[in-house]
């Protein structure tokens, strides 16, 4: 059986979906009472891969929400984590995806330390990140919607903004090594990450975000922000693609214009219909088939008895990788979310 570890993208996200799950006594409730609220198993899951093959999956929301990290309730978001994982276990999932921010809470306040959730001790080989799956997704998207769009990458500038991150990392190695790519442009914070993040892929330009908007014929968004930034469109090329894989969002900014393309990043398309409701909660466009490739990383992993964390640290994701989990996408129906 696998597993999904979710949670909701804001406070006010979480009230408005707590009635519609079941349970009206969220609905009303401030943050104090998500940060005590246990984990819930609040779905069941049967996949159908175009193999035939079918899969159970369970998804455990972890009543983590964003708000946590920005009024510093770290304490409480670590918890909801490492809950979540232990009622994962304890409810016999064989393989995780620890989605969106988990993963990321996880890797930052080193839950590796804590094994032990009251009386159970976590088997980490049994959760995986999911970031293989998304990075080799984005990376598709990337080569698949720019065509779609005329843009040519052998005359592309394309910036990733969060690249010394995991998924981040990972889509600038694919970019290097596999598309003729002309330009990369890397953004985040932290200068020393950039600069060795410049030296292993032995190219890409260091820049800051207000730099890198008007140079770029793609963007892919992949930092971590509990928050959407906002973007003013005028400054960007036309065309441009704009892949925004963060969750929440990246972008803030509602962008319309005919010549300036958002890509929903990091989702995958099954090719069967899947019963579930979670996908509708987090408003995705066509619930029953659209999904984050974290989660589908996981089906992956389950469909083909892979019980270890595929995805697993923090920049380790390699190429190899990337072509193994993308050949397993194809193999069970799935494929990435186009313009
Ligand atoms: P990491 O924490 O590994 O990396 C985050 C990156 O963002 C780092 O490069 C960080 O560098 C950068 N960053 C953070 N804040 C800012 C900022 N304000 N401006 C510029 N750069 C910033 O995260 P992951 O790679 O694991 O995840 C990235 C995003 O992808 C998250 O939003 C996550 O929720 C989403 N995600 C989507 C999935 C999907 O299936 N679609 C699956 C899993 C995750 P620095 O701190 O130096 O700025």
């Amino acid at each position: 059986m696998f597993g999904l570890i979710g949670h909701l993208t804001s406070l006010e996200h979480a009230q408005a979906v707590a009635q519609e799950l079941g349970y009206p006594e969220y609905a009303d409730q401030g943050l104090d009472f998500w940060c005590s609220a246990p984990p819930q198993i609040v779905d069941s899951i049967t996949v159908t891969s175009i193999t035939g093959q079918q899969i159970e999956g369970k998804y455990v929301e972890s009543c983590f929400l964003p708000e946590m990290l920005a009024s510093r309730r770290i304490k409480a978001a670590t918890r909801k984590i490492l809950n979540a994982m232990a009622h994962a276990q304890k409810h016999g999932i064989d393989i995780t995806a620890l989605g969106g921010f988990s993963s990321i809470i996880f890797e930052n306040f080193n839950l590796d330390q804590i094994k032990q959730v009251r009386n159970r001790i976590l088997d980490f080989e049994k959760f995986t990140t999911g970031n293989t799956h998304t990075a080799y997704i984005i990376c598709r998207q990337v080569e698949q919607a720019s065509k779609q769009l005329g843009i040519e990458l052998s005359k592309a500038t394309v910036a990733v903004c969060g690249a010394t991150g995991d998924i981040g990392s990972a889509v600038t190695r694919w970019l290097d090594k596999k598309t003729d790519i002309q330009e990369l442009l890397l953004i985040a914070r932290n200068q020393e990450r950039l600069q060795a993040l410049q030296a292993e892929l032995g190219r890409g330009k260091i820049m800051d975000l207000q730099a890198a908007l008007p140079e770029a014929d793609i963007v892919v968004w992949v930092a971590s922000m509990p928050k959407g930034v906002e973007i003013d469109p005028t400054v960007l090329k036309q065309p441009c693609l704009l892949i925004d894989g963060g969750y929440p969002k990246n972008l803030g900014t509602k962008i319309q214009h005919p010549d300036i393309h958002v890509l929903n990043g990091g989702i995958v398309e099954h090719s069967l219909d899947i019963d579930w409701k979670i996908m509708k909660i987090v408003n995705m466009e066509v619930p029953e088939r659209q999904l984050f490739a974290c989660f589908a990383e996981s089906m992956l992993l389950e469909f083909e008895k892979l019980y270890t964390n595929f995805s697993w640290g923090r920049n380790q994701i390699t190429v190899d990788k990337m072509e193994h989990i993308g050949q397993l996408s194809v193999k069970h129906g799935f494929r990435p979310l186009l313009v």
